[in-house]
């Protein structure tokens, strides 16, 4: 965390969808909103975090960009294929029952050179998530399902959160490739 008065930063890694994957959601998106009635997530901030570092000193991206750098992974394709509310953080999500074994590994090894670089991460294992909407208002019993989501990745960024009258804007400050992969099954 920053020490009180110094300049802080807000970070996170994250995967960007590719356009063809946002399509997919936008049209996922617009058949669960006649039944749902929430704060839904505008289309440019839809990510998959990989860790979130929180609050950070502001000299101190630079250390985070450096553990970018010190990741090796590997392109894959993630199956979205479940709705689901989680009632603590109040927050309606897609998520994936297969998961993918790349993006964990990215995840995991992430997290492994943060800590070793004294940031902070959350203890939770790693569960890929899409955030749809926040502070439900309306929400039927049974969630709504549809066709699964594929989503392809090929990069992985260091993102900025930054505070705004409604709800955060991200920025990405760098991006890296990922080496190509499989694309495809668990990825
Ligand atoms: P806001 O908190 O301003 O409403 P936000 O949640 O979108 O907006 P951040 O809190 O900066 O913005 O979070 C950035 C990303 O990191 C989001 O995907 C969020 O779900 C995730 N995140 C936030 N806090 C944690 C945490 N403690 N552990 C894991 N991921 C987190
Ligand atoms: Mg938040």
């Amino acid at each position: 965390m920053a020490a009180a008065g110094l300049e802080a930063r807000r970070l996170f890694f994250a995967v960007w969808p590719e356009e063809s994957t946002r399509a997919a959601l936008s049209a996922l998106v617009r058949r669960l909103k006649p039944d749902i009635d929430g704060r839904w997530m505008p289309p440019e901030t839809w990510h998959l975090t990989l860790a979130f570092l929180g609050s950070v000193e502001a000299e101190r991206v630079a250390e985070a960009r450096a553990c970018g750098d010190a990741v090796r992974g590997e392109a894959g394709r993630l199956k979205l294929d479940r709705v689901e509310y989680w009632r603590r953080p109040d927050v309606l999500c897609l998520t994936s029952s297969l998961g993918s074994a790349a993006l964990e590994g990215l995840a995991v090894s992430l997290a492994d050179v943060l800590r070793r670089a004294d940031f902070r991460l959350e203890k939770r294992p790693f569960k890929a998530h899409l955030t749809l909407a926040r502070k439900l208002r309306r929400l039927p019993q049974e969630l709504p399902q549809s066709e699964p989501v594929s989503w392809p990745y090929r990069s992985f960024g260091l993102v900025e959160s930054v505070p705004a009258d409604k709800g955060s804007c991200y920025q990405t400050l760098h991006t890296w490739p990922l080496a190509a992969g499989k694309l495809d099954g668990r990825g």
